[in-house]
């Protein structure tokens, strides 16, 4: 069967045509297939729940350990999806905002700040959690300090947890809070788990990467526990694996056509 195909960009849209958030329309577009799963299940809520890293052709490799992702995927609908960035912070923005870095212009966190100072008021830099909340939605982020700071003054929920040596136990942290948010009946969360990224920089063994894989797993196991009946989810990853010579070692053809063209897994189910 042939893959379904979209782009990252095309998922702050999809979220706005889902909840009736009012947004100025990004670059991306809504995803029709989403549309058409979520009408017959009547989704008023909504998750994203970036994992660093997870490449299209790794999730393939990593599924086996990725028992409830597994499961939630046979559930749903799985994409492979275009990033428009091969590091973290652009590729974020455009999955947040639903334009290309050239048009939202951030490559760091830094340029969170300097952009909107530049100018507040720029639809390219609003992601849909802020178009949510102005449009009185109950609104959540969960990142690392820094980035979840940036959203001062621009959703109230926001959750930051500090960079972390040790990256399962920030996961963990980060799924706390997302717990939490989603205990306080939020309309629409977005989350960054890291640890494969962080895995894939400093492992050298695939065993390690599956550690990494599956303490995610469990991760989401608790998130999908814990939210709401009719909230749609879209787990998916920010660009493709780093240390590519590393893990493309015994790689396919198509894996690594895959790999250079930065595609993402993208998963979306309602629970
Ligand atoms: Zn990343």
């Amino acid at each position: 069967m042939k893959a379904l195909e979209c782009s990252t960009i095309d998922i702050a849209p999809t979220i706005s045509r889902l909840l009736k958030v009012p947004m100025v329309p990004p670059s991306g577009r809504p995803i029709p297939e989403v549309e058409n799963y979520a009408k017959e299940k009547g989704c008023k809520k909504a998750v994203i729940i970036v994992i660093d890293s997870l490449g299209y052709a790794l999730y393939w490799h990593l599924s086996p350990v990725m028992k409830n992702l597994n499961e939630f995927s046979k559930k749903g609908l799985l994409f492979k999806c275009w990033s428009p960035a091969t590091i973290t912070s652009p590729a974020i923005a455009s999955i947040f905002t639903g334009y290309l870095p050239a048009e939202h212009k951030i490559y760091s966190t830094d340029d969170i700040y300097t952009e909107t100072s530049k100018d507040y008021e720029n639809p390219r830099l609003k992601s849909i959690m802020e178009w949510a909340y102005r449009a009185g939605m109950k609104s959540s982020v969960v990142i690392e300090t820094k980035g979840a700071e940036s959203f001062r003054g621009k959703i109230r929920d926001f959750y930051g947890v500090p960079n972390s040596e040790d990256i399962l136990d920030y996961d963990c942290r980060i799924t706390e809070y997302a717990l939490q948010a989603l205990k306080g009946k939020t309309d629409i969360m977005a989350i960054h788990l890291r640890a494969l990224d962080r895995y894939s920089h400093r492992a050298e063994t695939w065993t390690e990467l599956k550690k990494a894989a599956k303490a995610i797993d469990e991760n989401l196991g608790e998130i999908f526990q814990s939210a709401e009946k009719g909230t749609i989810f879209f787990i998916c990853g920010d660009h493709a694996i780093h240390g590519g010579k590393k893990w493309l070692k015994n790689a396919t053809h198509e894996e690594i056509k895959s790999h250079e063209n930065n595609y993402v897994a993208l998963i979306t189910g309602c629970c």
